[in-house]
């Protein structure tokens, strides 16, 4: 369903609108809870990327001789625009992503958060110093902003993932160019028509959409001097080698397929509360979704009843109702990709204690739904145990040991996040010890880390050593200098710092 009179999106380069030059070609950006067609994306060129990475290049000098007491100002002023435009910022989430709109709140939220720990930057950016290495020398190590830096985010959080990136970058005194996902591009236009009324110099922050065109273009272009990605494994992986390959400094943050271990002496309620706004919270389109339930001993009986009571009371509806518990997925394509993966699960051996296909009926027909499923005894071997669904899907597989529930979160090939429902310290002890990965929750689903601390995941679901956000941000977006010195007029002596007593 495509009109005329939908509107093209432009790219933001060098502090202007413009429209991509050099578009390969166009792709609708639709509502997947109606179908609707909301805005026409372009798939803009290379000669697109190399503007807007000409224009980074151009101001890194100008944005890098603003203190940087006066970058963490306009990062204050960016967060009072964010306010102001948050409930538009979290409508457009809802509508083009299809999360419930509490959520999209909830995610715009973080964005702002994400500002806000970029405001520190007079701090976090600090070097260190040590007097006296060897006799008269001193060294120092000072920060000093990269260059060039470009992202390169996916559809399941328009708003928050780019801001895991941008304001720390800028805040370093770098410059930006950013690739919204194809699929979710309208949220980041809000965001950049508030950057676009900072005092910012024209080309310190810039964006292009597309698709793999403009990744292969920011994978090799020369000026571009880092690079961090949000997507799926196999993606995160290309990414990961391309840029390095070229000499660029890389994060690439992948898939995830996350388990929550529940032991018998878990408090049921909140830990089914906590359980179902992990598993089907946005649809379980989260990097932190827990798509896997391993029980232990008495804890699959005590918790799988009311598990399903409570799932099977979630609504299914459009985003902006606030009534709705689980949205719509991302396009009608992911909702059947979703529904086959259930398919072969059943196939497979698995029991559909709830089967969440057939949710559609009666809603916008041209959306793309699908219900909360529960599948139980699911074996750890099963292909649908292991790979990420990315739908509002729900494992269960038993154990009958924690260490045996461990050895099973560990077969993973992911490491995102792990989370334990339990009541025991020794357990909590056991497990965030052993457990392979990065994020751990203690009675937390989603045990997503606050703006202020790194977004850690391990093995598969992250490649590269500097985590997204919190000190390593900083870390990732300076480079270290390094300056040894001494002064053959200012003498060697102490003489005049300890007063003779
Ligand atoms: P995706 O990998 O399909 O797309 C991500 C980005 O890469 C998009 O901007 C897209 O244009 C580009 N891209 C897609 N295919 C490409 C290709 N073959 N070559 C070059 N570029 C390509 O991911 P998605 O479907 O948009 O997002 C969902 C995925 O992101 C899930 O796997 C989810 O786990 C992951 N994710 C991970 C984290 C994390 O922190 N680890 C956070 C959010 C999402």
């Amino acid at each position: 369903m495509t009109t005329t009179s939908v509107r093209l999106l432009h790219n933001y380069v060098a502090g202007r609108w413009v429209p991509a030059a050099a578009a390969t070609g166009e792709l609708d950006v639709t509502n997947p809870g109606t179908g609707e067609v909301l805005a026409r994306v372009p798939l803009s060129g290379r000669a697109d990327l190399d503007a807007a990475v000409q224009a980074a290049r151009g101001a890194l000098a100008e944005w890098r001789a603003v203190s940087v007491i006066a970058r963490a100002r306009l990062l204050f002023d960016l967060r009072a625009r964010l306010v102001a435009r948050s409930e538009d910022l979290a409508r457009s989430v809802a509508v083009e992503m299809g999360k419930t709109i509490g959520d999209a709140r909830a995610e715009v939220a973080r964005m702002i958060e994400l500002v806000e720990a970029a405001c520190a930057v007079p701090t976090t950016m600090q070097g260190r110093i040590l007097e006296d290495v060897s006799r008269g020398i001193d060294a120092e190590t000072v920060r000093q902003p990269v260059g060039v830096c470009a992202a390169i985010v996916p559809f399941n959080f328009p708003a928050m993932v780019p801001f895991w990136f941008l304001p720390f970058a800028i805040a370093c005194g770098n410059t930006f160019v950013l690739k919204p996902s194809e699929q979710v591009p309208l949220t980041q236009q809000i965001a950049l028509e508030e950057i676009d009324a900072l005092e910012l110099p024209a080309g310190v922050v810039n964006l292009v959409n597309g698709g793999r065109e403009i990744v292969s273009g920011i994978l090799e272009h020369p000026d571009i001097d880092a690079v961090s990605f949000v997507g799926s494994a196999p993606v995160a992986k290309i990414v990961y080698e391309g840029a390095a390959k070229a000499g660029k400094r890389v994060q690439a943050l992948g898939g995830a397929k996350n388990h929550m271990v529940v032991m018998p002496d878990a408090v049921v309620e909140p830990t089914v509360e906590g359980i179902i706004g992990s598993a089907f919270g946005a649809a379980g389109q989260r990097c932190m979704a827990g798509s896997v339930v391993v029980t232990v001993g008495d804890a699959h009986q005590q918790l799988l009843d009311p598990l399903v009571a409570a799932t099977r009371e979630l609504t299914v509806g459009g985003a902006l109702l606030e009534s709705t518990d689980v949205g719509p997925v991302i396009s009608c394509a992911a909702r059947d990709r979703v529904a086959d993966w259930i398919q072969r699960g059943v196939d497979g051996g698995a029991t559909a204690v709830l089967d969440g296909r057939g949710a559609g009926e009666g809603l916008e027909p041209g959306g793309a739904y699908l219900g909360p499923t529960i599948l139980d005894g699911v074996d750890p071997e099963m292909e649908i145990a292991q790979e990420e669904v990315f739908g509002p899907v729900l494992c269960v597989i038993h154990a009958a040991t924690l260490d045996e529930a461990i050895e099973i979160v560990n077969a993973s090939r992911f490491g995102n996040g792990a989370s334990i429902f339990t009541e025991s310290a020794s357990a909590v002890r056991r497990y965030r010890h052993q457990v392979q990965a990065g994020m751990v929750g203690v009675n937390i689903g989603v045990a997503a880390p606050v703006a202020f601390f790194p977004f850690s995941g391990w093995k598969d679901s992250f490649l590269g050593d500097l985590h997204a956000h919190g000190p390593d941000a900083v870390e990732f977006y300076t480079r270290k200098k390094t300056v040894t010195s001494r002064y053959f007029s200012s003498g060697q002596g102490s003489g005049s710092y300890f007063v003779e007593r």
